[in-house]
């Protein structure tokens, strides 16, 4: 979830966002946050800040779409961080790691059948355990394609995914 997503999650949920002195991000009400939302404005400080003061970024958050109007739920957060954390373990770059687990939990919502090899038992970095099943000529996967959503017969859910 990029920080546009992020604001538009939390003022859905009913929060108030603003700048506070000394560069914070003030929250209201801050006692209502749950501890996934408090570690996502971390995670987004810089980027939300520049979002409320209209400061220039160099973020690359992409467009609010249509389904962010809809407010993530806390399981939608939950998922999304833990992606994201195993991503990252993982070696994937942030930026990577983010746009990915953003684009799951997206799918998550939608009546979309497709996978990606990063929910997947089969999958280890750059390799795919199942690729004789999976219709893959070599156990090769980069991460261009560990990345993309796609319908494969070899797809066991990891245990432990979200
Ligand atoms: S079985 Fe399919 S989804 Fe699973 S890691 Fe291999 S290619 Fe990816």
């Amino acid at each position: 979830m990029g920080a546009a997503n992020l604001l538009q999650h939390l003022r859905g949920a009913g929060f108030t966002i603003s700048p506070a002195d000394g560069g914070g991000i003030r929250v209201t009400p801050a006692g209502a946050l749950t501890d996934a939302q408090r570690q996502s404005i971390r995670d987004h400080r810089a980027a939300l800040l520049a979002l409320l003061t209209g400061a220039p970024t160099t973020t690359t958050d992409p467009a609010p779409d249509p389904l962010a109007a809809v407010a993530w739920t806390d399981a939608n957060i939950e998922r999304f961080l833990t992606r994201r954390a195993r991503l990252l373990r993982w070696g994937w770059p942030e930026p990577e790691a983010e746009a990915l687990s953003d684009r799951l939990v997206r799918r998550d919502r939608e009546p979309d059948a497709r996978v990606s090899c990063a929910d997947c038992k089969h999958y280890r970095p750059g390799r795919c355990g199942n690729h004789r099943r999976a219709g893959l000529s070599t156990p090769d996967v980069g991460r261009d394609l560990g990345g993309m959503l796609q319908r494969c017969p070899g797809f066991t859910l990891a245990p432990g995914s979200p």
